[in-house]
């Protein structure tokens, strides 16, 4: 990492998490001069703690019809995987009542059919990525398998999985003995499943991102450990970036903080309705226990992906903001829940809470600023920011050399929320 005073860039690109990595990469194949900056060391953003999967198949958003009025009962209920912080909730209620507008059913539809055209190329903005970090050997292709406990679970998933299999996402209908010759260590307790044979894990996604920086500054990219403040844009051709003491100028800036975004969003687009779903992991001892791939329990809101001698159990959706407080019922709630269906997990090693960063309607913002043309905001991947940073940076680059992209990107427009 080096600090440079009032050095002009082509494009700085501000976030180094996996959407952030994306764009400089692109950028800097585009043939651009780049700087990345972020306040944390590469490696240890939001990615580092997620589920892992290359998720190509999960178009379908939290947003539903049902959900107005299945939430009461998930918040009061100790055993959900849907928590509120009441303390901090207040924040939050622009964004709630944007997000109950989203539940229509007309609404919904649209989020799926925007959500699947961008994850339908997410492995075209991947994997060239990977591919140049010399990297493929942090993935590891044997699909995503989505597990159901009870056969209501299943039958009301249908419209799901028809939704998916409408929009060309590969899956095939497991049953029990089917589950049990894939992952043998399950307990024999669920009613079916559905395997996404063309989805793929990740193995240490933070590792993955500190190949990608190398990769970067390898090929003249630079790197700046700071904590941007404030970004100006000044006249039409520069933009004034301000971190700890120092200035930078660059021709463009891409943001791409994740929810953190929300500081910096006031000065670069007016008021914009990002906020964050909170989600935990464990990391529980796995020497007497294995799984050959992320398995999803779809009623439990969680996955048990195996990382070597451990498996991670990863996901809750928690409304309440950017605080650090764990909340233990959650931890509890993942933990009980993750030894129904593996009761040889071990010990639990650690623990960790991530803030994916979110838009009401579930879409991410990718665009031009409203406020300046050579702002560009990348951030509000949700569910799917390690699936969707490739794409999201050839996107990217593709804005910031004045190209066509091959699909319709206005759904992701910023404009959306003038
Ligand atoms: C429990 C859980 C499980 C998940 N599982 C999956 C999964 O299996 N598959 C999937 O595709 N997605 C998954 N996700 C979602 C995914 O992790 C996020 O969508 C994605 O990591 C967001 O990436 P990002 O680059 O936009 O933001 P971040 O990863 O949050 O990166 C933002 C970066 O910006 C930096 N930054 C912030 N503010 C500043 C500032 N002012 N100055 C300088 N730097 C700054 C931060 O230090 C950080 O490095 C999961 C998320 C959670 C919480």
């Amino acid at each position: 990492m080096q600090n440079k005073k009032t050095i002009k860039y082509d494009v700085a690109v501000v976030g180094a998490g996996m959407v952030g990595i994306s764009c400089a990469l692109w950028l800097q194949k585009s043939g651009k001069n780049v700087c990345l900056l972020d306040r944390g060391a590469p490696g240890e953003s939001t990615a580092s703690g997620s589920a892992c999967t290359f998720a190509n198949y999960a178009c379908i958003p939290i947003n539903s019809p049902s959900l107005p009025l299945q939430a009461p009962g998930m918040v009061l209920s100790k055993n959900s995987p849907l928590s509120i912080k009441w303390r901090t909730i207040h924040n939050m209620i622009p964004w709630l009542a944007q997000f109950l507008a989203n539940c229509r059913p007309s609404k919904v539809t649209h989020i799926i059919d925007s959500l699947s055209v961008l994850l339908s190329h997410a492995e075209e903005g991947l994997m060239p990525l990977i591919e140049d970090a010399d990297a493929l050997d942090l993935i590891q292709r044997r699909g995503c398998l989505y597990l159901y406990n009870t056969e209501k679970g299943y039958e009301a998933a249908q419209s799901d999985i028809v939704a998916r299999q409408e929009r060309g996402v590969s899956l095939q209908e497991v049953s029990p003995h089917e589950i049990h010759d894939l992952e043998p260590s399950l307990q024999p307790i669920f009613h079916k499943g559905v395997l996404f044979d063309e989805a793929f894990q990740f193995l240490f996604p933070g590792k993955l991102i500190e190949r990608l920086v190398e990769i970067f500054v390898i090929n003249g990219g630079t790197v700046i450990r700071g904590d941007v403040k404030s970004i100006d844009s000044m006249g039409t051709d520069e933009v004034r970036l301000r971190y700890e003491d120092n200035d930078l100028l660059a021709s463009k800036v891409v943001v791409a903080t994740g929810a953190h975004s929300k500081t910096l969003l006031p000065t670069l687009s007016g008021q914009m309705p990002l906020d964050t779903e909170r989600g935990y992991h464990l990391m529980l001892d796995a020497k007497n226990t294995s799984l050959n791939r992320p398995v999803g329990w779809a009623e439990k809101g969680f996955y048990m992906t195996p990382l070597e001698q451990e498996i991670r159990i990863a996901g809750t959706v928690e409304l309440g903001g950017l605080d650090n407080e764990y909340t233990q019922n959650l931890l509890n709630y993942l933990e009980q829940t993750a030894r129904q269906a593996l009761p040889d997990l071990g010990a639990m090693e650690s623990r960790w809470l991530g803030f994916r960063p979110s838009m009401p309607d579930a879409l991410p913002v990718i665009g031009k600023s409203p406020l300046s043309s050579n702002i560009i905001l990348a951030f509000g991947h949700q569910h799917v920011g390690l699936t969707l940073g490739g794409i999201t940076g050839k996107i990217v680059a593709s804005m910031v050399q004045g190209e066509d992209i091959s699909f319709d990107i206005l759904p992701y427009s910023p404009q959306r929320f003038s």
